[in-house]
Parts: C-alpha cells; structure tokens; sequence
C-alpha cells in the first residue's frame, strides 16, 4: 500500500504512508503529516514548528475482512505568527 492508495481507499490527503503492522488480525497503517501540510489550527499559518508528542489510532474503512486502523503521529504546532501552542488538527 501506499500514500497513493490511503488516499484512494481511506480518502486520506495530506498524510504520508510509512509502514504496514499486523497485529492480531487488524492491520495497521503508520502514517506522518506531509511536512508542507503542517498549519497553526489558530491562525492557518504555515510559519510553524511541530514537535512530536506520540501517536493516535483511528479506525479506517475496512479492507476486505481485516480491521483497518491508521495510526497516525501526533504533533504539537508552535506558531511562529499568532504565538499559539496547540494540538494539531486531524481535520
Ligand atoms: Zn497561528
């Protein structure tokens, strides 16, 4: 799989395939921000520095009978136009 197809099947823009984990059945997709695409969820700036806080599983579409989940980094985005200090959007 790859970004190409996230976006098609799972109509997931802006985010990076990494790798591909199987763990009891589900299968998870680690995926990562496209570095352009980080903004201020305050402001829409893209004058911003995203520190790495951990990961989030969100369940995705299924893929024939296997759970899917996209477990996705999490970031904390520091404005450098607004001054703000807060929790990315997924959205
Ligand atoms: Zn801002």
């Amino acid at each position: 799989m790859s970004t190409s197809l996230l976006y098609h099947t799972q109509n997931l823009g802006g985010f990076l395939f990494e790798t591909f984990k199987f763990l009891g059945g589900a299968t998870i997709a680690e995926v990562r921000r496209s570095p352009a695409k980080f903004c201020c969820p305050n402001c829409k700036s893209h004058s911003v520095t995203p520190t790495l806080i951990g990961t989030r599983d969100i369940q995705g579409l299924p893929i024939g009978r296997c759970c899917f989940y996209l477990r996705v980094k999490m970031h904390r985005i520091r404005c450098h136009s607004c001054g703000a200090f807060l929790m990315e959007k997924l959205l």
